[in-house]
């Protein structure tokens, strides 16, 4: 009966979200109690928080893969799944990024009045760093991307959180873990499988104040950004508010409904809060114990599928941020009266496609592949100072898409593997095991 008053998690989040906005708009930056401002105790709280999500990536990502490819046996599954996880991430962050061309083509938000809309916006921020950032980067800088899936040293990539590394050492970890003899490959299976059934007993735990740390969290956004920066560019934010919504409500749902056979309700009610600990966090890759936990326990998905394709997918999938980054990049042209043709516009696709793979799942990542995209298209760098005030903004909603689209795939890819369980209830599943 208790638990029955107790109010849902996700529901808890959303109320800390919407009391947030509140706080944040009324105290902003400089408010405070006894010498303390209000904005650094939302720094702080909301550090802690994402501290202790990111304390679980590492040991969280290992165990994972390890159990999931330890799954996934010895037979011809290894390839299959490995192929369809890459035949899906490519396809919808392509038809993400197509999304993304056909709104900013039809709103043309960087034109006002037929005029381009850089002259009336300035360019005040200083950009330099970002810019620096990029230089000497070209669409090569996909090739990087390899390299960084061969670490030099593991445990430094350990140490650093750098995900693919540990990603490609783990996989082959675990492929020859199942193929040594059982005497010994049953000892690390039985490891793995310990530590990665703590590491989700530890999530569990830390989701207990993900209310609290979600109200720090956003508060601190609106403190610092308020709603005033967005008013200037709101139809640049507009253009792609509305294109990352039409790729999650209605071509996700599509593949959701036709390829997965599930109810697409279902998977946001599973994935909620998920979904908004992205939103609040920005950062996928800080969301991916949640994203992992509610893909397994609330969706119902094997963990031989949910930990091959959430940790790739939380590294190299980001159909939020391919679509950003062509929206930004065709923003700009259009702002310095630039014309685009066709030829540039493809040349916007694929680079946008290939940086969404190379791009981090952190806050902010997205900025330098822009810079990139804008010097591989011959167009001004600095531009990318028009967009940055409202990129906070836009980088929660985008990270959202990002991570609904790995939760997708897990679904998906789970479904075309023939497992049936699926959606079946929104916590049906919440005792489940890692087989
Ligand atoms: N913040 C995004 C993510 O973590 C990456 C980006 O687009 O900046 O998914």
């Amino acid at each position: 009966m208790i638990s029955m008053l107790k109010l849902q998690l996700h529901w808890q989040i959303l109320i800390a979200m919407i009391l947030a906005v509140i706080a944040g708009y009324a105290s902003g930056t400089e408010a405070g109690l006894g010498g303390v401002t209000f904005y650094s105790m939302y720094a702080f709280v909301g550090g802690l928080f994402l501290s202790a999500l990111k304390m679980l990536i590492v040991p969280l990502i290992t165990a994972s893969i390890i159990t999931g490819v330890a799954g996934v046996g010895t037979g011809k599954g290894f390839g299959r799944l490995g192929s369809k996880t890459v035949v899906y991430y490519l396809s919808t962050s392509l038809l993400a990024i197509l999304t993304g061309l056909f709104f900013v083509n039809l709103i043309a938000p960087g034109v006002v009045n037929g005029m381009p809309a850089g002259s009336l916006m300035g360019l005040e921020a200083d950009v330099s760093g970002i810019v620096e950032n990029a230089q000497g980067r070209g669409a090569v800088d996909f090739l990087t991307v390899f390299e960084r899936m061969l670490p030099t040293n593991i445990v430094r990539a350990a140490a650093d959180g750098q995900m693919l590394g540990i990603i490609t050492f783990s996989l082959l970890f675990a492929y020859y873990m199942v193929r040594i003899p059982e005497k010994y490959g049953s000892v690390m299976t039985n490891f793995w499988q310990a530590m990665m059934l703590i590491m989700l007993k530890i999530t569990e735990l830390v989701m207990k104040f993900a209310p609290i740390g979600v109200f720090a969290l956003v508060a601190k956004v609106v403190a610092s950004t308020g709603f005033d920066a967005v008013l200037p560019l709101a139809s640049f934010a507009g253009t792609v508010f509305l294109a990352l919504l039409f790729h999650s409500v209605i071509t996700m749902p599509l593949l959701l409904t036709f390829i997965g056979r599930v109810n697409p309700i279902r998977q946001y009610q599973a994935m909620s809060p998920a979904l908004m600990m992205a939103f609040s966090t920005s950062s996928s890759a800080a969301t991916l114990p949640v994203t992992l936990d509610c893909v397994e326990k609330r969706a119902g998905v094997s963990n031989r599928v949910s930990s091959f394709v959430l940790p790739l997918g939380a590294t190299v999938n980001m159909d939020g941020t391919a679509l950003y980054e062509c929206v930004a990049v065709i923003f700009i042209a259009q702002a310095y009266g630039i014309d685009l043709n066709m030829g540039l516009q493809f040349l916007i696709v694929t680079t946008a496609l290939l940086t969404s793979i190379g791009v981090a799942g952190v806050p902010a990542a997205s900025l330098v592949a822009i810079v990139v995209i804008l010097t591989a298209a011959g167009l001004p760098a600095e531009g990318i100072g028009l967009i940055l005030a409202v990129d906070r903004i836009l980088d929660m909603c985008r990270t959202t898409v990002n991570v609904f689209s790995d939760s997708c795939g897990a679904v998906i890819i789970a479904r075309t593997e023939g497992e049936t369980d699926i959606l079946k209830g929104t916590s049906g599943n919440e005792e489940s095991v890692p087989a």
